[in-house]
């Protein structure tokens, strides 16, 4: 195999949303993204891991258990998770581990923030006071700075779900960029009539949990439909997810970032792919935002209005 000359940038996103997944599933990958020399941009979820609560909430959907039983997202998850925050008390996710958290960005990785409680902000957003919303943002964004010394440069809504609200706030925190929504290439969110400074680097590759039960069977199958998406997009940015690919799905992500270099692919920090997209000298589109659905996820999400 040839070395290729020119890379095709592929944003990487993990999302860590659970403490099993910072514990255990944050190294795994760490190892895998150093074995394979590629680097990503790690959101984390910094306070309570209050999965269980959502996990109870989901089980009472139509059709849900078909789905988990296909994806075998209990196996997944673990039963300690599916409790935490419900029988037994919620357990705090990057605040719990300051030493893996360090050990991220000391390996060349980009550290942003996901969310304080990441399942309050999912399933009750909209329900939020302003001063709630500020009150997330804003103690997500102290445990970061008491962690890395520094205050975060990023961003991530947790399961996409971001309002004009929150892009205010993270407007004025005067972060480098966003990712909190679902799109097709970085861009500047129009709120109020005015377009934010803080561009959003949304996430344009569907996810492994949502392929699972939906588009694909295979997890291999689904990394291979993702080798094609990211050679054939302009700005692609790719999600995993700390507890899959970081678990029982880490061979198959392995198997991905072998053959992504194979094809000359380059998983980038999602600040490489935006300063490679500025580079091209071509200001930013500017879209105002509204809400959709993805094929193989619950609910909606954030996206920029389609013109
Ligand atoms: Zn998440």
């Amino acid at each position: 195999m040839t070395a290729p000359t020119s890379a095709k940038l592929l944003g990487l996103r993990i999302d860590v949303d659970t403490h099993d997944g910072m514990k255990n599933g944050v190294p795994v990958l760490l190892d895998a993204f150093r074995e394979a020399g590629v680097k990503g941009t790690f959101y984390l979820s910094m306070g309570p891991d209050n999965s269980g609560k959502a996990i109870l909430n989901v089980l009472r959907r139509p059709g849900f258990l078909g789905k988990m039983r296909r994806t075998g997202a209990a196996r997944v998850y673990g039963l300690r998770t599916v409790l935490s925050g419900t029988l037994l008390p919620a357990r705090m996710i990057a605040v719990a581990f300051p030493g893996i958290a360090r050990r991220i960005v000391a390996e060349g990785h980009e550290a942003g923030v996901h969310a304080w409680d990441h399942r309050r902000w999912q399933d009750k957003l909209p329900r939020l006071s302003e001063n709630e919303v500020a009150a997330q943002l804003g103690r997500a964004r102290q445990a970061f700075l008491d962690i890395f010394g520094e205050t975060p440069r990023t961003f991530a809504a947790p399961a996409w779900f971001g309002d004009e609200r929150a892009l205010k706030i993270e407007e004025w925190y005067e972060l480098g960029y966003a990712s909190d929504c679902r799109g097709t290439e970085p861009f500047l969110p129009i709120v109020d009539g005015a377009a934010l400074s803080t561009p959003q680097v949304p996430a344009t590759l569907p996810t492994l949990d949502e392929a699972l039960g939906d588009t694909h069977t295979e997890p291999r199958d689904f990394f291979a439909s993702m080798l094609d998406a990211a050679a054939s997009a302009a700005w692609p940015v790719l999600t995993v997810h700390a507890e899959l690919e970081g678990g029982p799905y880490a061979a198959d992500l392995r198997w991905f970032l072998e053959r992504a270099r194979e094809r000359g692919i380059e998983p980038v920090p999602l600040r490489e792919l935006l300063a490679a997209r500025r580079t091209s000298g071509v200001p930013l589109p500017e879209h105002t935002m509204e809400y959709g659905t993805v094929p193989g996820r619950h609910g909606t999400v954030f996206m920029p209005r389609k013109i």
